[in-house]
């Protein structure tokens, strides 16, 4: 079973937040200070990667606690 995870990157304030709750998926850009997913294929400005359903839990806390609510976990 896997879990698509997918961001609307252009939005990231670079909190860090994601990065804290699921450090395997998320990490910062030292380039632009957004954070970036791990794995993720862009398509008109939204970031998306399918992962392994072990990894549901610790993305949807990232999405949970985003500020600008720009993750998305289905
Ligand atoms: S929690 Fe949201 S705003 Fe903060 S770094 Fe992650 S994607 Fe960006």
């Amino acid at each position: 079973m896997k879990i698509t995870i997918i961001q609307q990157r252009s939005k990231c304030i670079g909190c860090n937040y994601c990065v804290e709750q699921a450090p395997e998926r998320w990490r910062m850009s030292k380039k632009d200070g957004k954070s970036v997913l791990i794995g993720a294929i862009e398509k008109k400005g939204f970031w998306s990667v399918k992962v392994p359903v072990a990894e549901k839990e610790m993305n949807e806390n990232a999405a949970k606690v985003c500020p600008v609510n720009i993750i998305q976990v289905r």
